[in-house]
């Protein structure tokens, strides 16, 4: 599909990180836009007033209620990103998220089989678990622990994809799995929790760095708007996934925190606390399939993507 002028497309999660820079790239394209989210952890203030933009506040776990006007007429694309995405949401909204994921997953296919739209849902790196191989490729089905801290959030984004594929393959939906790798930038919210919120908001405030263990575990970030180029790029083609978007260098958790030290000019210094449960050891995506299919190509590098997140986070 191509979104123009008059294309209509559903984000659930669209006041979030990811979700909202969506927005901006769909209203850019000149579609029209409109957003579902019940702002658990996104805001209104990521989104800018447009005349192409309907944002309202439902959960999409009570269903897509098409008397709504926004929500009565046909959508092109419907991008199921609601769900919280931070570590320290799995330990205290773990029902909300495997709610979000199963029921709320379920909403958004059938409205995108109603509507025959082109329908994306956002996977994760995580469905990979605490990986065996290295780097990721999607052919790896994953090393999950069921019931460890991390299952409301691997094994209902598991869920999510069985049901993405089951609606492809037995009700027709025109539906793809993209498997985000850790992304980060302008709009996340500074108590977020995840590693690079803690860590700039802590070296801004002149605090220590809250280094999990020795620091040693590895993930490879990328900033938003490669994301969010890439999440266009699988929008707009036909390929039903899953696939993995992300960035393929590789960090330590200790070098992030000396990386930030070093761009904000701090004081700070490193203290290392306790390794959470079933926190994964390494994480790469292989984009090999992203490059051939898509033509995605990562731009941003990790000095540029943290300055301009750090500049956000210093003048919001
Ligand atoms: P985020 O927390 O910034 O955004 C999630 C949004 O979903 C928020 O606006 C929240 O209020 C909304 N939401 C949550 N539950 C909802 C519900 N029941 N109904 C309506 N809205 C709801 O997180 P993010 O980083 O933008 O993540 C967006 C999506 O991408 C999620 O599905 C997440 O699992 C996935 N993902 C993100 C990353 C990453 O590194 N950022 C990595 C892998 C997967
Ligand atoms: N981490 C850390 N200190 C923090 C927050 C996170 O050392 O204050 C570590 C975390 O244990 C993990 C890595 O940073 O090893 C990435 O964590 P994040 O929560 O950002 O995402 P994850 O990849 O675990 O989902």
């Amino acid at each position: 599909m191509n979104l123009g002028n008059n294309s209509r497309v559903l984000i659930t999660g669209g006041a979030g990180l990811v979700g909202s820079h969506l927005v901006d790239a769909c209203l850019e394209r000149g579609a029209e836009v409109v957003v579902i989210d019940n702002f658990v952890t996104g805001t209104r203030t990521n989104l800018a007033d447009n005349e192409r933009l309907s944002v309202l506040d439902l959960d999409i776990c009570d269903g897509i209620p098409s008397e709504q006007p926004a929500l009565s007429e046909k959508f092109d694309a419907i991008l199921h990103f609601a769900c919280p995405a931070s570590p320290v949401d799995f330990a205290t909204i773990p029902l909300e998220i495997l709610r979000v994921d199963s029921i709320g997953t379920l909403h958004a296919l059938e409205r995108a089989k109603t509507d025959r739209a082109r329908f994306l849902v956002a996977s994760t790196s995580e469905v990979y678990g605490d990986p065996l191989i290295h780097p990721q490729e999607e052919s790896y089905w994953g090393n999950v622990n069921p019931i460890g801290v991390r299952s409301c959030y691997d094994e209902a984004k598991r869920f999510s994809e069985a049901a993405t594929v089951a609606y492809a393959r037995n009700e027709g939906v025109n539906a793809a799995i993209v498997r985000i790798f850790n992304t980060y930038g302008p709009r996340m919210r500074p108590d977020d929790g995840r590693v690079v919120p803690n860590f700039i908001n802590q070296a801004l405030a002149n605090q220590p760095l809250t280094v999990h263990g020795d620091g040693s575990q590895t993930r490879s970030l990328c900033y938003i708007d490669d994301l969010v180029r890439g999440l266009m790029l699988l929008l707009e083609s036909n390929e039903p996934g899953p696939i993995n978007l992300g960035a393929e260098y590789e960090l330590s958790v200790r070098e992030m925190a000396e990386i930030i030290i070093r761009l904000t000019g701090s004081t700070s210094s490193i203290e290392f606390t306790d390794r959470p449960a079933d926190d994964p050891e390494r994480r790469r995506p292989d984009l090999t399939r992203a490059k051939e299919l898509l033509g995605y190509e990562p731009h941003v590098n990790y000095e540029q993507g943290l300055k301009a997140t750090i500049d956000y986070f210093a003048t919001s």
